[in-house]
């Protein structure tokens, strides 16, 4: 299972795709892509099975873009299947969210989130991320506050990476138990699982730690602890090829 981010000038999807296959040795059994399209809305590819049935996907409808989140799923929650293949959405598909771990809270916050009507289209524990967000948005507007509200209520092991097609120059990524790291380049911002999956693009690290949230956008990146102070982090770089 894998996460792969991307903000810049290049096409994400090939950015993502690319880090996708390289992150393929962690185990998946179906994967998917999301980008804030031409239109100004989500455009999400989904596969089940090998990443190359997702290839296949963005060679008969590519996906275009300049940013992107992308996800190899190891299934915990809800067989693995289309509906269930991140990135998964909030009602409105604007705010497109993937996960890796469990959110051990999941069905509490999804009864919840039905008594207020929400609507859910997977059986995963993810989905209730987005649709957490989309819950708060309404009172705080803005997606980081939104997320932060969220990020409090998540009990369990994440890593997350989403985008909202109503905020279209960022990336927001948090960490609690699994891995996420991020490369800053030239002009263009990078997140993952692990190193090899950007380090075509760049060698410029910072490996977030355990409650640390990120927001990417293309020519900054800046971390917060999850009450939404900020931190300084210690980007290094990276000596090895790769
Ligand atoms: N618990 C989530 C799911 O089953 C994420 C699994 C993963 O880490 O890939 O969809």
């Amino acid at each position: 299972c894998g996460i792969v981010g991307y903000i810049g000038n290049k096409n994400s999807a090939d950015v993502v795709l690319y880090g996708l296959k390289k992150l393929e040795y962690r185990g998946y059994d179906s994967a998917g892509i999301a980008v804030v399209g031409e239109s100004g809305n989500l455009d999400i590819r989904h596969a089940v099975g090998k990443i190359l049935f997702l290839e296949d996907n963005l060679r008969d409808a590519p996906l275009k873009g300049f940013l992107g989140i992308g996800h190899t799923r190891w299934a915990t929650h809800g067989e693995p299947c289309l509906k269930n293949a991140h990135p998964q959405v909030d009602c409105t598909s604007s705010i497109a969210v993937v996960h890796n771990g469990i959110i051990e809270n999941y069905l509490e916050l999804k009864e919840n989130l039905l008594s207020k009507g929400h609507i859910f289209k997977s059986d995963t524990d993810t989905e209730v991320i987005a649709h957490l967000i989309e819950d708060y948005q309404k009172t705080y507007k803005d997606t980081f506050t939104s997320f932060l509200k969220a990020l409090n209520d998540l009990r369990g092991v994440f890593a997350i990476a989403l985008i909202n097609s109503k905020e279209p120059d960022k990336i927001f990524a948090a960490r609690q138990f699994a891995p996420l790291i991020l490369g800053r380049g030239k002009g263009e911002n990078f997140l993952a699982s692990d190193i090899p999956a950007i380090l075509k693009y760049t060698k410029n690290v910072y490996i977030m730690k355990d409650g640390e949230v990120a927001i990417i956008s293309k020519d900054e990146i800046s971390i917060f602890d999850m009450a939404g102070h900020r931190i300084k982090p210690s980007f290094f770089e990276v000596k090895w090829n790769e």
